[in-house]
């Protein structure tokens, strides 16, 4: 246990300045303001250092999907580590943890699916998606296809590799990324791209853009598409209808694999074990993260179709893998909350309840006066901001609109996140209609004091 009651906010913030590298963090800032010391939580609630009770908008970074202080996790991450806390799955090895879990994915997972390969994070997941669609071409006697063909703003983890699978520029700045033999087409962003295409047109067009790029590139070079079913970090980007029954399509008709990256709608976001279900597309590959634990253990994995797996099957040492592959503690865990979600119906009340009542309730927020669009799918929403609804037209840049209304939302006891101007929220699956009730009161509030920020500036 840390001693983090007995410690004063001050003394945390000193400590963490000095010695902690936080990721994702612009370091200027945090050493003007300070870090939010997070001591403990509960339900859909956090509280900081300063004993103040934050309702969690983001289920931590999207993944504490049955809620926080579930003690069957912790039970089964003690038991565990009592009985076996660690050994590897290399080199014909495994443990019935590992097992357990890859079996129960097969069987909450769409029918093609029977096998995962496990990983540590979200991250190695897409690095793993990256070596598998390569091998199995190669053994398939068709070494060309190498490229991957992934999207503008997409993000799918921040290794070498999957931050050159995402589309996020900033990523790529920094690292002389993306790596070769990964393609980028637009995003289907519809609130920023669709002028005045309807937006079954604009997801047909942009669903088009791959079969554009294959056609340029020559399908026998390409193995794969991969997409986000509903772009999170991006800004949460629900696309139209009619974009990925196209891509489904087009991958089919190229001969392509498609890749799902269900790190985020994995494990009921939308309403459904996967959001492949809920757009209705076959994905050969899937990766996923974060909601398989609730995010109380690291794990990831690669969700791989019998298609795949056969001939991956076929070929001898597959050269890749992590000490923490199947961890047994992390995979205990993951078995506790699948059956937490399956055992309680938590994703059908997603579907039958939650989600229609957050949508009803977000929609209303694109009644204010800097709402551009008030956006949401299964227990996700955006909100963009704008300084005019009519023509769309975004604040200027040094006014910083999404970061004051993310200040305002955290003082306020709401954690919503900034993509730049577009406030997000992807709240715990378990929260009621009442917390519900209380995020769309705050986020209100917050739009209210932000306008006023603004315009009096
Ligand atoms: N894919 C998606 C869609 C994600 O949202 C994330 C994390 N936000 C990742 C991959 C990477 O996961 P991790 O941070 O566990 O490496």
């Amino acid at each position: 246990m840390t001693t983090s009651n007995q410690n004063s906010t001050g003394d945390w913030q000193a400590r963490d300045q000095r010695h902690y590298l936080h990721p994702f963090t612009d370091y200027k800032e945090l050493a003007a303001k300070g870090s939010r010391i997070i001591t403990r939580a509960d339900g859909v609630y956090i509280w900081d250092s300063d004993g103040n009770k934050i309702l969690d908008g983001m289920a931590g970074l999207w993944c504490v999907n049955i809620g926080y202080g579930r003690q069957e996790l912790a039970e089964a991450a003690y038991r565990q580590m009592q009985e076996l806390p660690y050994y590897n799955s290399f080199f014909q090895c495994a443990h019935p943890p590992a097992i357990e879990l890859a079996e129960l994915l097969g069987e909450v997972s769409p029918e093609q699916f029977n096998s995962s390969f496990l990983t540590g994070s979200g991250s190695e997941a897409n690095d793993t998606v990256i070596r598998l669609v390569r091998r199995y071409w190669s053994l398939m006697e068709q070494p060309n296809k190498q490229i991957i063909i992934s999207r503008k703003n997409a993000y799918h983890g921040s290794t070498i590799a999957a931050a050159s699978l995402g589309g996020m520029s900033a990523m790529h700045k920094q690292g002389s990324l993306p790596i070769p033999g990964i393609v980028h087409i637009e995003q289907p962003y519809y609130f920023g791209l669709g002028g005045e295409l309807s937006a079954d047109e604009f997801g047909t067009q942009q669903a088009r853009l791959l079969e554009e790029a294959i056609q340029q590139l020559g399908s026998e070079n390409v193995a794969a598409f991969i997409g986000e079913p509903v772009q999170g970090a991006g800004g949460v980007v629900i696309p139209p209808d009619t974009y990925w029954p196209e891509i489904q399509r087009i991958c089919d008709d190229n001969d392509i694999l498609l890749i799902a990256d269900e790190v985020i709608t994995g494990f009921g976001r939308l309403g459904e074990w996967f959001g492949s279900t809920h757009y209705g597309i076959r994905p050969d590959l899937m990766s996923f993260a974060k909601g398989v634990t609730s995010g109380y253990l690291p794990l990831g994995g690669v969700l791989v179709s019998d298609r795949v797996v056969d001939v991956i099957h076929k070929g001898d040492e597959f050269a890749h893998g992590f000490t923490y592959s199947g961890h047994p503690a992390a995979c205990a865990v993951a078995l506790a909350n699948i059956r937490i979600l399956r055992d309680e119906g938590i994703i059908e009340t997603v579907k039958n309840e939650k989600a229609p009542y957050f949508q009803e309730q977000w929609s209303t927020l694109g009644d204010h006066s800097i709402v551009g669009e008030a956006r949401s799918v299964g227990l996700m929403g955006a909100i963009e901001l704008v300084c005019d609804k009519s023509t769309r037209e975004r604040f200027a840049k040094e006014q910083k609109a999404g970061e004051r209304c993310r200040d305002f939302c955290v003082d306020n006891g709401l954690v919503m996140r900034a993509v730049g101007d577009s406030m997000i929220v992807a709240p715990p699956l378990v929260i009621e209609k009442n917390q519900i009730d209380e995020l769309i009161e705050k986020a209100r509030r917050c739009l209210d004091l932000t306008a006023a920020a603004l315009t009096s500036a």
